[in-house]
């Protein structure tokens, strides 16, 4: 499968000025994306492939080493084949999300490193996240992994209110959850940051923007924040649906999405994707390779790979993807559904040739029209659109429009 991805690659470019931070695409480089699936327990609302273990594996709080020895076994033969469908020579990103990544031992983060190590070269700005829950981030945990190799740290930790947590379905331990914010303001590791929900039932405004300067006030570099939603098939969505849970609430999320670029930008933070903000020389290499349209290799249960020009998407289920963890087809990609869904998601300033470069690459001879399209979009008052396009507030509140609008003008005859 080699010479699947062969175009020339962009680097990404980072120019001094912060505030013209300007992503580049660069398929020259690779990411990884590690998925491991288990969480003490799965959240009712939670829309991702995970499996909780007080249903699973016994009410462990930590996941047996039967269990990781499956899963580690898999991983490498999964690694071995996949492999093959990636011409990149360098990783510049890993990611170890989930599930619930920080239940991983050191060890066996050490271990992964260790078999993309033998195949790859590391780039020596190399960003490797782990993602978790507050449960697991002791001090001792932060430093056993920074020894493993990790340099960013990422936190789910949601709210800091047990009556919010609760409302969540979330796991809570309160003696973990009340020592976050030290562990946080004293982390070996500097890059970290937190994912933070709002518009839950019963969860006050003020108490969302309380813990937001709470964690901000740890130094974090980079925050994610959500608005709950109503993923469909869920148990949550099948609460709501039967009256038996209450709906997010609406309105307030509006409120608060609009107020919040305004309020982290006063907090130094750059709003570069819809809900997500890092402080200048911090935001994701990881999150802006899938909104570049960047390559992906991706190994685990659920775990979704794209080389370039095909995907993959592996069977949400730990014990059928052990037992053949290759077994997800190829499927040619589709840019002109997948690229609106992508780049318009970041609202840095894309530059103009780049922007034209990569749409003339991925849907030959549409380049001309999305221009237009963009420009109309700043004609009515969404964006600003010059040397580099870029979205602005109003824009943004109306994005899911503009994504079918440009769906349709890529996928036309015309
Ligand atoms: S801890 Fe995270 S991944 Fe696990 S079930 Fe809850 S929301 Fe999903």
């Amino acid at each position: 499968m080699w010479g699947l991805y062969a175009r020339p690659g962009l680097s990404l470019r980072m120019k001094s000025n912060p505030d013209i931070v300007a992503p580049r695409r660069s398929n020259d480089t690779l990411g990884v994306y590690i998925h491991f699936p288990y969480c003490i327990h799965k959240c009712s609302y939670c829309d991702f492939y995970s499996v909780g273990m007080d249903r699973a594996l016994n009410g462990e709080k930590n996941v047996t080493s039967k269990a990781i020895g499956e899963y580690m076994q898999a991983l490498r033969l999964e690694f071995a084949a996949r492999r093959q469908l990636f011409i990149q020579k360098q990783i510049n990103t890993i990611f170890f999300g989930g599930g619930t990544a920080s239940l991983l031992p050191a060890e066996t983060i050490f271990a992964i490193l260790e078999m993309l190590r033998a195949e790859f070269s590391f780039s020596p700005e190399i960003e490797i996240t782990l993602e978790g829950n507050p449960e697991n981030f002791t001090p001792g945990y932060i430093a056993a992994i920074q020894d493993a190799g990790v340099n960013r740290i990422h936190v789910g930790i949601q709210s800091l209110r047990p009556h919010t947590l609760k409302q969540l379905d979330r796991y809570y331990d309160e003696e973990r959850y009340a020592a976050i914010v030290q562990t946080l303001s004293d982390s070996a590791i500097a890059n970290r940051g937190v994912d933070l929900m709002y518009g839950v039932p019963g969860q006050a405004e003020d108490e969302f923007y309380q813990d937001l300067d709470t964690l901000l006030d740890t130094g974090i570099s980079h925050v994610s924040l959500y608005s709950l939603t109503v993923e469909h098939g869920t148990p949550y969505d099948v609460m709501v649906r039967k009256g038996t849970a209450p709906a997010p609430n609406d309105e307030l999320q509006a409120n608060i999405f609009e107020y919040l670029p305004a309020r982290m930008r006063e907090r130094g933070f750059i709003h570069y994707e819809v809900s997500n903000f890092g402080t200048p020389g911090n935001l994701s290499r990881h999150n802006l390779r899938y909104w570049l349209y960047e390559p992906t290799l991706a190994l685990g249960p659920g775990a979704h790979g794209f080389n370039g020009t095909h995907r993959y998407a592996n069977v949400r289920n730990t014990p059928g993807w052990q037992t053949a963890p290759t077994a997800a087809a190829l499927d040619l990609h589709e840019p002109a559904l997948e690229l609106p869904l992508c780049f318009l998601r970041i609202l840095l300033p894309m530059d103009r040739r780049d922007l034209e470069a990569l749409i003339e690459a991925e849907v030959p001879g549409k380049s001309p029209a999305v221009m237009k399209l963009l420009e109309s979009w700043t004609s009515l008052g969404f964006s600003s659109f010059d040397s580099a396009f870029q979205w602005n507030l109003n824009g943004l509140i109306r994005l899911n429009d503009r994504v079918i609008e440009l769906q349709e003008l890529l996928e036309s005859n015309s």
